[in-house]
């Protein structure tokens, strides 16, 4: 599998990671990517950065050095209503959404109440992506809200970064992408790179695809046609 962009990186404009958004775009360029995505934690993460870094990430130009950037953001998910920490005016101006649940920002509660919020996520008009759902501590009925995806469009992450440091994340990727699999639901393979080196680093996520034989077409970044024709229908629908 050759896998043509990275949609979730992160910079040092949060304190826990560890590159600047050059170093990003370098290492996206040397390992042949085509498209990256910049994507910071929302404002309420408690080392995120003022929602004028989000804002002003246009001051990235939409091509650097050959590599192409989606400006965007990771979304953080507040309560079982689906209540987001940046507002709609903002997000819709946004060409990559990733909505995820963070314990800083939601507590782990009940599967009925983080199966509501995902639907809640399903049904925002807002939200590209869906973040790293298979975090053990946010059990959800796979079932119901995989639909809820697909009725929707989302496309669900598979984060390579999560494996090894949410719990469960490859036991309930599997089962989740089996999910996709069968309802044909789109999935981007991510990295959620904190450090530049990690930047298309997709190891862990691509052996649990291939142990259930994932099909590549549901893959939106292993082929830069399709990728890119999601791309300019999320850019077309714009309002900036
Ligand atoms: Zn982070
Ligand atoms: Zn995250």
């Amino acid at each position: 599998m050759k896998f043509i962009a990275d949609t979730h990186i992160h910079s040092i404009a949060s304190n826990h990671a560890y590159s600047t958004i050059m170093e990003n775009i370098e290492a996206a360029r040397q390992k042949g990517l085509v498209y990256m995505a910049m994507t910071e934690h929302g404002p309420k993460m408690p080392d995120a950065p003022h929602i004028w870094h989000c804002v002003n990430q246009w001051e990235v130009p939409s091509v650097y050095n050959g590599v192409n950037i989606l400006h965007g953001a990771e979304v953080d998910i507040m309560d079982e209503e689906g209540t987001l920490d940046i507002d709609d005016h903002i997000l819709a101006g946004l060409e990559w959404v990733i909505a995820s649940m963070h314990t800083p920002c939601i507590k782990p509660s009940t599967k009925e109440n983080h199966t509501k919020a995902w639907l809640n996520i399903a049904k925002n008009p807002h939200v590209d992506v869906i973040g790293h759902c298979g975090d053990g501590r946010y059990d959800f009925d796979h079932e119901t809200v995989i639909k809820a995806f697909k009725e929707y469009g989302k496309i669900v992450e598979i984060d390579n970064g999560s494996f090894g440091s949410r719990p469960h994340t490859e036991s309930n990727c599997a089962e989740i992408a089996r999910w996709c699999k069968r309802l044909e639901v789109p999935i981007v393979v991510d990295s959620d790179a904190h450090f530049a080196a990690n930047i298309g680093v997709f190891d862990k996520a691509i052996k649990i695809l291939t142990e259930i034989d994932f099909p590549e077409r549901l893959i939106i970044n292993t082929d830069v046609e399709r990728f890119e024709q999601i791309v300019a229908q999320k850019r077309a629908g714009l309002n900036r």
